[in-house]
């Protein structure tokens, strides 16, 4: 690939106006995050699309709603021509979230404040920092009049329950874009071009009661059953698809990245049983497995939909499948992140690539086809967790390269 194209990109320039602009963009995201938004409440996620509404419509962005009921609106911001001046330059895609895994009043208890060189605060790293970066990389290139091609900013209120109303939206968008940007957090400080798919399922078995004392032989213990499916589902989990014996995967994961296990099932909640003295009728559990490799996706459910009972008189009702199918590395996302690599190096710094086992809207838009680089948010720690914040330090270099991927 070449790269001359990029010595037209006034990187220093770039960076020069990242560092400007590093106050205005930490006082929005603190803004962002001063507006709680858990995902399942409504109101307060539409209250925090509101601002990044209001933000772009400062900046000039032409602003559509996609109105929800239950759910979080998803906000579509366009900047940019209308029509590209290069030639054939469909419109880029940068993706972004606003809810949070963090109830309403996180912030008495996780106050959101600057301090040792980090933003702290529900949210900051996953993603409002990464959100903010994203205006401010456009607003830079907005004021350079550099921008020669749509983009497009799609900000949702439901991926991390699941992006169930914000999937259709993303996913008819990027069919008209050459690309996928996503800011989600950076994986230590690499970029990411591959993440694992997701699929849940449930498991009922049905036994028959029976006084434990009294009638032991006429009950069917339906926990004993669902302690042998719970074996049987966990041992599927499978070693490196690199040390696989079986058909090779179509692309080899680059092996500087993260994805140490290929397919993994685990069991993380389970119940049943009434008393100690009643032989258990019900029993159940939820199980979470994650692939690598998109082919796994129908090899796993078929070994779902068959499983059998071991006792006759256990009958099993399986429901569930694959919701996010993987993100795997193909060469599209590999060329993007090579773009960013060197883009970085100009800049000064060395980008390095990863893949995880967390699942992201990256997911679905690298499914259907279209290149897409994840990962390009804040650094920081503790996504979803009481340490939750954003190095600073990093903050403006990434919003340059950023801003530079948005013009190569
Ligand atoms: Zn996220």
């Amino acid at each position: 690939m070449s790269l001359a194209a990029n010595s037209k990109i006034p990187m220093r320039a770039l960076l020069a106006g990242a560092r400007r602009k590093q106050a205005s963009l930490i006082a929005f995201a603190r803004q962002l995050v001063q507006v709680e938004s858990p995902s399942d409440n409504k109101a307060a996620v539409d209250a925090c699309l509101a601002l990044a509404a209001a933000r772009g419509m400062q900046l000039g962005a032409r602003v559509k709603i996609h109105r929800q009921t239950g759910f979080g609106n998803v906000l579509e911001l366009r900047f940019g021509p209308r029509k590209s001046t290069l030639p054939a330059a469909k419109p880029i895609l940068l993706l972004g979230h606003l809810d949070t895994v963090w109830p309403l009043g996180t912030l008495q208890a996780m106050p959101c404040r600057l301090r040792a060189g980090r933003l702290w605060g529900p949210g900051t790293l996953d993603m409002k920092a990464g959100v903010a970066m994203a205006f401010t990389a456009i607003e830079m290139l907005t004021e350079a009049d550099l921008l020669r091609r749509e983009i497009v900013l799609l900000l949702n209120g439901d991926e991390e329950i699941g992006s169930t109303v914000s999937r259709p939206i993303t996913e008819k968008l990027e069919k008209t874009c050459s690309s996928v940007y996503v800011l989600e957090p950076a994986q230590g400080l690499a970029y990411k071009t591959a993440r694992k798919g997701i699929g849940n399922w449930r498991i009922d078995v049905k036994g028959i009661a029976a006084h434990a004392g009294v009638d032991f032989e006429k009950g069917a213990n339906a926990i004993r059953e669902l302690a042998r499916v719970i074996e049987k589902v966990s041992s599927w989990s499978e070693s490196p698809p690199d040390s696989r014996s079986e058909s090779r995967p179509e692309s080899q994961p680059d092996p500087s990245t993260h994805m140490n296990r290929g397919l993994t099932v685990s069991v993380g909640v389970a119940g049943g049983g009434t008393k100690t003295n009643v032989i258990p009728a019900h029993a159940w559990a939820e199980v979470e497995a994650r692939i690598v490799r998109r082919a796994d996706g129908p090899r796993i459910e078929r070994k779902f939909s068959a499983l059998k009972p071991i006792d006759p008189r256990c009958s099993l009702t399986v429901t569930g499948g694959i919701n996010r199918p993987p993100m795997e590395r193909r060469p599209g996302t590999v060329r993007l992140f090579r773009k960013a690599q060197a883009l970085a190096h100009e800049l000064g710094f060395t980008l390095h690539e990863a893949s995880t086992g967390g699942g992201s809207d990256g997911n679905f838009t690298a499914a259907l086809g279209v290149p897409t680089l994840d990962g390009m948010g804040a650094v920081g720690e503790g996504a979803h967790a009481r340490q939750e914040s954003v190095l600073v330090e990093h903050l403006s270099p990434r919003t340059a390269l950023l801003a530079a991927m948005l013009i190569s």
